[in-house]
């Protein structure tokens, strides 16, 4: 969840493709802390747990390069080959390092390819937010939905990238999508991009603006809005058995059912590619700037004053909380888990089951 696009020219960083093995030549995986085992409230923990993991990992720093490295072993440890792409990026003159992480997972029709992705940076640190919802879940279960495909097969080849940097500009999604050979992309039939896949009130499936499209870096010839990539994901949701279905959210501050330009699918969306983005949500609220979904639950504690009737605060001018818990001192497990007992597990578990559902029969979902 980056809250300032649009108000900044990205600043695309030189771009670097080096093939990385993995952070251990030993074949014990043990030795790194991975293991094929793992669940994603395992996953979780690793990233998020400011003391059993590693914690806020903010763009550009130490902590960052900590969770690449932790990306690196564990992808390998579920049996595939990572690859990370360096870049740099510019704040105020200053130059910073990131990366993305990406792997392939092959399917029966090597020329289309769907692109999983979710950030791994975090913001907030200052707050007290160890980033556990955005993106800790986002990471967290793509690397249980990757684990969970490894051994079938697939009608399309799956592409896993986990981006640096989006909290302070999507630099990593904008450098994967520019330095992708013109053939890749020709190949990818759509995007899925987890960002905060659990923590709020509701567990949506967006596609991109149709009525504004985003600024592409002042290049929008290529843009795409097409609802296909988020259709097939809320099919496959309604084809598994419960009835926890992802939600499409009614018009409001947005058309129905699509989002702004606040993550990584808008890379994506500029190149003309389709793209479905699932996160956990409250888009019934009436929040600062209106039924926007920027206000992700309803419970109290998470307002200095909230009003049942209006679904919103009792008074704007001195809220200061608004129901959000991304970039809060509450982006944390424990106090997730107070707040919602069993939450953030059952949110993930929907959306990799039904990613799962989605992949495994992609040329069924997908027109
Ligand atoms: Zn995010």
């Amino acid at each position: 969840m980056f809250s300032e696009i649009n108000t900044r020219k990205l600043l695309p960083g030189l771009a670097c493709l080096m093939l990385v093995t993995g952070c251990s030549n030993n074949n014990d995986s043990n030795n790194d802390g991975a293991n094929a085992n793992k669940t994603a409230d395992d996953f979780l923990v690793d990233l998020a747990h400011p003391t059993k993991g590693i914690g806020a990992r903010v763009a550009g720093t130490e902590s960052e390069r900590k969770a690449e490295a932790y990306l690196l072993a564990e992808i390998k440890s579920l049996g595939y080959t990572p690859s990370a792409q360096a870049f740099t990026y510019h704040e105020s003159d200053t130059e910073f390092n990131s990366s993305n992480v990406f792997f392939e997972k092959a399917g029966t029709s090597p020329d289309k390819i769907l692109v999983l992705g979710a950030h791994y940076d975090t913001t907030g640190e200052d707050h007290g937010s160890t980033g556990a919802t955005d993106n800790g879940t986002g990471v967290a279960a793509l690397l249980e939905v990757a684990k969970r495909v490894k051994d079938k097969t697939l009608p399309y080849t799956l592409r896993f990238v986990f981006f640096g940097a989006e909290e302070v500009g999507l630099y990593g999604s904008y450098n994967y999508v520019e330095n992708l050979p013109v053939e890749d992309l020709g190949k990818i039939v759509g995007m899925v991009n987890y960002d905060t896949v659990a923590g709020g009130d509701y567990l949506y499936v967006h596609s991109a603006d149709s009525v504004k499209p985003y600024d592409c870096n002042g290049d929008k010839s290529s843009y795409a809005a097409g609802d296909t990539v988020r259709k097939g994901m809320f099919d496959a949701s309604i084809a598994l058995d419960g009835d926890n279905d992802f939600l499409i959210h009614p018009s409001g501050g947005y058309q129905a059912g699509e989002t702004g330009g606040w993550s990584d699918h808008v890379a994506f969306s500029c190149r003309g590619i389709p793209i479905a983005y699932v996160e956990a949500t409250n888009f019934d609220i009436v929040g600062k700037d209106g039924k926007d979904g920027y206000s992700q639950t309803v419970n109290p504690q998470f307002w200095n004053c909230f009003d049942e009737a209006t679904i919103g605060a009792c008074d704007k001018d001195v809220e200061e909380k608004w129901g959000r818990i991304w970039h809060t001192g509450s982006d944390r497990i424990d106090a997730m888990e107070s707040a919602f007992p069993g939450r953030v597990s059952s949110q993930m578990e929907l959306a990799v089951k039904a990613t799962v559902e989605f992949v495994s029969f992609a040329d069924y979902y997908l027109p």
